[in-house]
């Protein structure tokens, strides 16, 4: 199949179509809904009313764009190998967000992010990361945009994938393993457990408090927030154009959700389409069972971080609590999701499922061996769920099509594809006392 060289000159913005907006970022002290000053210290004032925008069309900055075409736009592919050892009629898609510099979808927002704080006179980032997928996105974007990065990449991933952090520091990043020494909220943690492992939860609050106390510095998030949705829109964008030269129409578009950004990438463009033009495609979410925020999680309002530093924010929580099983290889271990993802899943217009981590490796390893390709372990669980959309397919003599987003390759997670191969994985599934212990934290909103 021919790729058309078709690199969008706008993102898409589903505030615009959905029937209702969501519910209001509050103030973590006040609790009152936040304006776009409460914002301003932690992000660029573009990033703030991007936020809260409902144009349906936000145009791509062209510098923005420029640094688009080192990758963009992505391959639309047909699985064919993988159809044909499955015996499905169905047809599967993918779009390769494996094809970026550092190998995920996470670099177009963080492009656009740097840009935006550049242009209001920043000169530093600070952010989190767990498995170091976003930091050397941010860490990147930050190198070609002339903003200094530092990482508080979660203490556990620091010392056990330590590739990311050099791919990090080639860019020029900091990295630092949170909970740190540098920020109260990491020393506090400390002194009361000096083992812990560290979480998301903790390394966005060190983050955010030296964003917080330094003008010329601002924190950035790589998923969750509206403006990231937008910004990763390019991929569903895109994909409108390919499917359209590829002559065919998804049924089915999938991804995988740890704070719901590449789903909303890919997905949004298409659930436009669903509500203004009256298609019926399904959309569906996948998760691992071991954080399984919008299978199992309540929807309400929490913080986003440990410390309460963060905006309140309305969705699907596990608490700001969770702290993930050390067990569980397959990323996407976010206690929160996008309240955009959300709130579309509260009203009905995607499904959701969560699988445990033995059948996705399993299902990731037949894409390899057919298609050549080594997924990362989140994205393992987009190939799962396509692959049984295309068994469903079989069983029930359907032409399905099936898009789903491939959002990264897995060559710095073959640690994981080890402990796999070598019977040292187990499939686990978050328990439920847990879910409610971590839900009783829930800040009290009326
Ligand atoms: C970060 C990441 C994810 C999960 O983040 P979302 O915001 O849910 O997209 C999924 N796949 C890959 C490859 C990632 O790097």
């Amino acid at each position: 199949m021919s790729e058309k060289r078709y690199l969008p000159d706008r993102w898409y913005n589903i505030m615009a179509d959905l029937p209702q907006a969501p519910p209001p970022a509050l103030h973590p002290l006040t609790k009152e809904p936040l304006g776009p000053q409460d914002l301003a210290a932690l992000f660029p004032m573009a990033c703030i009313e991007q936020e809260v925008s409902t144009e349906r069309y936000i145009p791509i900055p062209e510098e923005v764009r420029e640094i688009y075409a080192l990758w963009r736009p992505t391959p639309l592919r047909r699985a064919r190998r993988l159809e044909k050892a499955l015996g499905t009629p169905a047809h599967i898609y993918y779009k390769y967000e494996g094809a970026s510099p550092v190998g995920s979808h996470k670099p177009n927002t963080a492009v656009p992010q740097a840009y935006y704080n550049r242009q209001e006179g920043i000169t530093r980032l600070t952010t989190e990361t767990g498995a170091g997928q976003w930091g050397s996105a941010l860490s990147m974007a930050g190198a070609f945009l002339g903003i200094d990065v530092q990482v508080f990449m979660v203490k556990v991933s620091y010392y056990q994938k330590p590739y990311r952090r050099v791919l990090m520091e080639s860019f020029g990043a900091r990295c630092i393993p949170s909970p740190s020494e540098e920020t109260e909220a990491g020393r506090a943690i400390l002194a009361q457990d000096p083992d812990t492992p560290g979480t998301l939860g903790i390394a966005i609050s060190e983050a955010v408090e030296l964003a917080l106390k330094d003008p010329k510095t601002k924190y950035s998030l790589g998923s969750v927030l509206n403006h990231v949705m937008i910004h990763q829109s390019v991929i569903g964008e895109e994909a409108l154009q390919q499917m359209d030269e590829a002559g065919e129409y998804p049924d089915v578009v999938i991804a995988c959700t740890g704070g719901g950004s590449n789903f909303g990438g890919i997905v949004f463009p298409f659930l436009g389409e669903n509500l203004r033009h009256g298609k019926t495609t399904r959309f569906v979410a996948v998760e691992p069972a071991a954080s399984p925020s919008l299978t199992k999680g309540v929807y309400a309002y929490d913080y986003g971080d440990t410390a309460h530093l963060t905006p309140l924010v309305k969705m699907h929580t596990l608490g700001h609590t969770f702290v993930p099983a050390g067990i569980h290889a397959g990323g996407l271990r976010y206690h929160g999701m996008a309240p955009l993802v959300s709130l579309a899943h509260e009203l009905g217009l995607i499904e959701a499922r969560a699988y445990p981590q033995l059948p996705v490796f399993e299902a990731a390893l037949l894409f390899t061996r057919t298609e050549g390709i080594i997924p990362a372990p989140e994205t393992a669980h987009a190939v799962k769920a396509a692959i049984d959309e295309a068994l469903e397919a079989k069983e029930k003599g359907e032409e399905r099509i099936i898009l789903f987003n491939f959002s990264g390759h897995g060559f710095l997670d073959l640690g994981a594809y080890d402990d796999y191969l070598h019977g040292k994985l187990r499939n686990y599934e978050h328990p439920s006392e847990a879910i409610h212990e971590a839900l009783r934290s829930l800040p009290q909103v009326d």
